[in-house]
């Protein structure tokens, strides 16, 4: 399992919701989270790394 974290670099933009929305949505705040917690399947890590690429701020790490 890889990891997947929106940090508070975050602008609440959008983009990555678009890009990858299996993994980011954006919460009552406003900001993007990881939707599955932490943990993310190895088969959607190309598409979190594709998000993480896209985001204006660069909020949002992969590992
Ligand atoms: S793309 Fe970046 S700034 Fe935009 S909502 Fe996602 S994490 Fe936030």
């Amino acid at each position: 399992m890889a990891k997947a974290r929106v940090t508070e670099a975050c602008i609440g933009c959008g983009a990555c919701t678009g890009v990858c929305p299996e993994v980011f949505d954006l919460n009552a705040d406003g900001v993007a989270e990881n939707i599955l917690g932490e943990e993310i399947p190895e088969d959607l890590v190309d598409s979190a790394k594709e998000a993480a690429e896209t985001c204006p701020v660069s909020a949002i790490e992969v590992e």
